[in-house]
């Protein structure tokens, strides 16, 4: 582990929850998981963490039935004052183990701590309030209808706004907090149920979400919070008859497995996928601030981000300064364990993952891309990769081509704006990307020519509740957050009322 900077003790509060017994919440109740025991570690010291049971598949079964019964009673019924106040009480319940969960995130995924505050606090907590919001505004119209065929009747149309039903919830290892969050939250606002399925690599902060569930009075079968492996209870989920819809983030290799599992019963699936993202410099950008921001877009969170800004685009004119820029800030960028305050990339999620990352470092060495910069190897224990940068990349190479999640940045030099547009689509993402330049019909030409669920001017990667948030093409299927994420948990029924005469 790399110099002095040394890591925090856990509180005290996150050694007596890590000693916990780790159960399922099932129908209100904690169970033990009859499946698979899954041994959790931590990636920063390759030490175990903790141990949690899968659910078996009549435990999932369980939970689906449950949530079913949920669904059918009052919870999707009421007005959304109930469902609204038991949100807030729970965003409160997290609002409390704020600390607890960042810290069990560091040590559950790798990210540095204040990363962890920062995605509890303003993708978790934040999330949840501003659906809480939404549960008392779900409204449907009314219209008078042209009735072709029957001119002399008289009738009116109401919309009603369901709730699409059990939602079934897969989510990754990356950012837990946000990613249960951003799925649980329009869902119970619309008057769904849902059952989650935590990530194996991390899933001990979606235990403390179904804690603090508990602690908000949360209704029993409204919310279930199962472990499980993606081969066994994510498929299953998937392909499940009782469960009505999947929301899923993760892979895009993963994504088509469950669009294929769901075809059983048609469910609906919304899906949140890998992406290729680029960012693009001009040399009328501020540079000064492009650079680092640059940088971070990608090496955030060690590379393990869906939006990461993994392909740079940079005009020849300030190639060379970018270059060297982002060169020199990467390397001083704190490589080390994220329970360390000065730490700014922590480690891989796990041994596979880094050596996954550095056969795509092999790879592109191979196709002739240009070490700009290659850290040094890191002494374990602890998978830890330092910022890597190729310059000299050119499209259609795998490694501008292929999601690496990991901290590798691949430039390209571009002259003009019509090989620039030409190449910036050129992948089957869609996910983010960002503009950099002083100039607002650039910016605006080309952000919408980016294929891309959101796009940056001027920043790269902001997020927030109100923001719709997803991916085109490969990159996913539907949106979260905002408006539309509520609308994704919704169905319209269209109900026709005769005002006039009986027929
Ligand atoms: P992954 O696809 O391997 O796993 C995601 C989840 O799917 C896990 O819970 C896993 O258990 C489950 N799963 C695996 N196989 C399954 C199957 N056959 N059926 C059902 N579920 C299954 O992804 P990961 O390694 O956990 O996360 C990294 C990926 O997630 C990257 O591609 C990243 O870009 C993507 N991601 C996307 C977003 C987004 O919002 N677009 C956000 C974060 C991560």
């Amino acid at each position: 582990m790399p110099g002095d900077n040394l890591p925090i003790e856990p509180s005290r509060e996150t050694l007596a929850f890590l000693d916990s017994e780790h159960r399922l919440l099932i129908d209100g109740e904690w169970v033990w998981g009859e499946g698979r025991t899954i041994a959790v570690e931590n990636p920063a010291r390759e030490t175990p963490l903790a141990e949690v049971r899968a659910a078996s598949l009549g435990q999932l079964d369980e939970a689906v039935a449950a949530a079913r019964r949920a669904l059918r009673g009052r919870w999707s019924r009421t007005g959304g004052r109930e469902r609204g106040e038991v949100l807030n009480r729970f965003a409160d319940a997290i609002e409390r183990k704020l600390e607890t969960i960042a810290e069990v995130m560091t040590l559950d995924n790798g990210s540095p701590l204040a990363s962890s505050r920062m995605v509890t606090r303003f993708l978790a907590v934040d999330t949840i309030r501003y659906y809480a919001g939404w549960a008392t505004k779900i409204a449907g119209e009314s219209f008078t209808p042209n009735l072709g065929p029957r001119p002399d009747t008289d009738f009116l149309v109401a919309t009603m706004r369901e709730p699409i039903g059990v939602v079934g919830s897969i989510v990754p290892w990356n950012a837990p907090p946000g990613m249960i969050a951003m799925k649980l939250a329009p869902a119970l606002a619309a008057g769904c149920t849902m059952v989650l399925k935590t990530a194996e690599l991390a899933p001990l902060t979606g235990q403390l979400f179904a804690e603090a569930w508990v602690e908000a009075g949360g209704p029993p079968g409204v919310f279930a919070m199962l472990h499980g492996h993606g081969e066994d209870i994510g498929a299953a989920m998937a392909a499940h008859p009782g469960i009505d819809k999947i929301a899923f983030t993760g892979s895009t290799e993963v994504g088509r497995k469950i669009v294929i599992a769901a075809t059983g019963n048609l469910k609906k699936v919304s899906l949140e996928l890998g992406g290729k993202s680029p960012v693009v410099i001009f040399p009328d950008a501020d540079v000064t601030a492009a650079i680092p921001a640059a940088s971070m877009a990608c090496y955030l969170s060690t590379g393990q981000q869906c939006m990461a800004g993994s392909r740079l685009f940079v005009h020849e004119a300030v190639h060379d300064e970018v270059v060297e820029g982002i060169a020199a800030h990467a390397a001083a960028l704190t490589v080390g364990d994220g329970m360390a305050p000065s730490t700014v990339l922590g480690p891989m999620i796990s041994a596979r993952q880094k050596a996954r990352v550095e056969s795509y470092i092999a790879i592109a060495k191979g196709d002739g891309a240009e070490v700009a910069l290659e850290s040094a190897a890191i002494d374990g224990p602890g998978h830890f990769l330092g910022p890597v940068l190729f310059s000299g990349v050119r499209a259609g190479m795998r490694i501008e081509q292929e999601e690496v999640f990991g901290p590798v940045l691949s430039v390209i030099r571009f002259s003009g704006e019509a090989e620039l547009t030409a190449a910036i689509n050129g992948t089957r993402y869609g996910l983010s990307g960002s503009v950099w330049t002083s100039n607002v019909q650039t910016a605006l030409r080309v952000a919408r020519q980016i294929d891309s669920g959101q796009v940056g001017i001027n920043v790269h990667g902001a997020m927030s509740p109100e923001t719709p948030f997803g991916g085109n093409r490969q990159s996913g299927w539907g949106r979260e957050l905002g408006r539309e994420g509520l609308d994704a948990f919704l169905k319209t029924k269209a109900v026709s009322i005769n005002i006039g005469p009986l027929p």
